[in-house]
């Protein structure tokens, strides 16, 4: 008989979360602290969304979206977590640019970035701190329609050495786009600026397991291989429970930490909202989606720490959003990981990731399919061997995901890297006004997207949560 997996749940919880992506943790987690009680119900077999990791044989663990997240996340993390996984929260300090146009080594922070494009690339001081100041200056109620293009226009006409220099460490962050709006790129750039770029040591299974173990601490009903298949609205538009693996359970309120466009359109349907609020959720575009290669080297070999941590590398002159989108890929993103990402461990590895379009292998027939990942491992390796020659020779595995493989293990639609467009903040920040009790936490509008993002969103809603259910219900 097959595994109950809701074995024990109750038929009634205050709150249910749907998915566990890091927006849907800290939601759960602070209802839970909150005396609300919590079924958290996740798909797969794995807590944490893209927060994730996967094992091979040889006891390689390879970490797929742990490239690096702003400072922010160790005050967010303390505050919402624990002191315990915000101590874990180490500094990247070699990031590199290797392209045509330029060679730069860089700790990624304000006053590195000043120096680089003072000296190395010639722009006034004066520019320069202005620039700095009005993307840290900028907030979600500024004006929506400037774009990133005419931000850089303002400040940097003609420049696309220092366009790239500048958006392209952000687009490979969230997949944001030169015609974005400026504020998408103001605030999230200058949340790396403030301080660099920081990892998890210890990986991101022991930060998902410090996780689960305050989750639990705090009381949260916590069930994986659970597929949520419907969330149930009543005729007063008030959201009563959800299907899961053909279970009913009700609720007074649901986060859903699963795609925007698939709770709106799918887990609940359109007939349940206004017209044009469902107008308004087809509209939103999704963002790009990724492929990665990810290679392990034998036990106990490796590479110079002289490659960095982070290697942005393109072949391409420019920043070209459709050369770096390309299955003809010419733009990669080097993860570099040595055995201190897991202390006590003799395992480096690499990560290639490149910013890609759902479309171009969403129809490829299975063995064209294989081939093309195939093709895009042994680019990534003949790309490697300028930063570690012997590559080939120490490699011990290989593998490539796509926006398939996104898609499969998120159920996001398209394989979505980075949640929606701008346009999708909206949406999801009035979800409640449609469907009493229904909420949205998870990666939107760019700014509340990447880890920094998706924990923070959730803490938001989770106090929109709260303060839905502390309040007298109406008689
Ligand atoms: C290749 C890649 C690299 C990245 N690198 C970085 C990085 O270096 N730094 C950074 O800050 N960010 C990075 N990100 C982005 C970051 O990982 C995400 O923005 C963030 O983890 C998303 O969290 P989330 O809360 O939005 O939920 P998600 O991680 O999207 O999780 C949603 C969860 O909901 C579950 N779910 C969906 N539907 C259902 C259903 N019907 N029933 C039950 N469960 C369901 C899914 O299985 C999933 O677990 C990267 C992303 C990718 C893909």
């Amino acid at each position: 008989m097959a595994k109950d997996f809701l074995k024990d749940a109750r038929d009634e919880y205050d709150v249910i979360v749907i998915g566990s992506g890091l927006a849907g943790l800290t939601a759960a987690n602070l209802l839970a602290r909150q005396g609300y009680s919590v079924l958290l119900l996740e798909h797969h077999y794995q807590l944490g969304g893209m927060a994730t990791w996967f094992r091979r044989r040889g006891g390689h663990i390879f970490d797929i979206s742990l490239h690096g997240f702003p400072h922010g996340m160790i005050k967010s993390c303390r505050r919402y977590w624990s002191r315990e996984i915000a101590d874990s929260i180490v500094p990247l300090k070699g990031i590199r640019f290797e392209n045509p146009q330029f060679s730069v080594r860089t700790t990624f922070d304000r006053k590195d970035f000043t120096r680089i494009l003072t000296e190395q690339f010639g722009i006034a001081p004066a520019t320069v701190e202005e620039f700095f100041d009005t993307a840290r200056g900028m907030n979600f109620y500024d004006d929506q329609t400037t774009t990133t293009r005419q931000l850089f226009d303002r400040f940097f006409p003609g420049r696309d050495d220092v366009v790239r220099l500048l958006m392209e460490p952000i687009t490979y962050a969230n997949g944001s786009t030169l015609d974005d709006p400026a504020i998408t790129y103001g605030i999230v750039f200058s949340n790396f600026m403030s301080k660099g770029v920081y990892t998890f040591e210890g990986g991101t299974d022991a930060l998902v397991g410090k996780m689960k173990k305050e989750l639990l601490a705090s009381g949260v009903d916590l069930r994986i291989r659970t597929l949520v298949e419907r969330i149930e609205v009543d005729s007063d538009r008030q959201v009563r429970g959800v299907v899961v693996n053909g279970r009913r359970i009700g609720c007074r309120a649901v986060v859903s930490n699963a795609n925007l466009k698939s709770t709106i359109l799918s887990l609940v349907g359109p007939e349940h909202f206004d017209r044009d609020f469902v107008e308004d959720t087809r509209a939103v575009r999704l963002n790009s989606s990724s492929c990665q290669v990810y290679i392990a080297l034998k036990p106990g070999l490796g590479f110079s720490e002289d490659v960095g941590d982070l290697l942005f590398h393109s072949e391409h002159s420019g920043f070209d959003i459709d050369a770096m989108l390309s299955m003809d890929v010419s733009s990669r993103t080097f993860s570099f990981y040595y055995p201190r990402t897991r202390p006590g461990s003799d395992r480096w590895l690499i990560v290639s990731s490149t910013n890609a379009r759902y479309r171009d292998w969403a129809d490829l027939p299975e063995s064209e399919y294989r081939q093309a990942k195939h093709h895009l491992e042994q680019t990534t390796l003949d790309c490697l061997e300028q930063y570690v020659p012997d590559i080939r020779e120490k490699l011990d595995h290989i593998e490539a995901s796509t926006p398939r493989t996104f898609e499969r293990y998120t159920r996001h639609i398209a394989g979505a890297s980075f949640g929606t467009k701008f346009e999708g903040l909206k949406v999801s920040q009035t979800l409640p006004k449609q469907i009493g009790g229904l909420f949205h936490a998870g990666s939107v509008g760019i700014i509340m997207s990447g880890w920094l993002g998706a924990v923070n969103y959730g803490v938001i809603v989770s106090n929109e949560v709260d303060k839905l259910l502390s309040s007298p219900s109406p008689v």
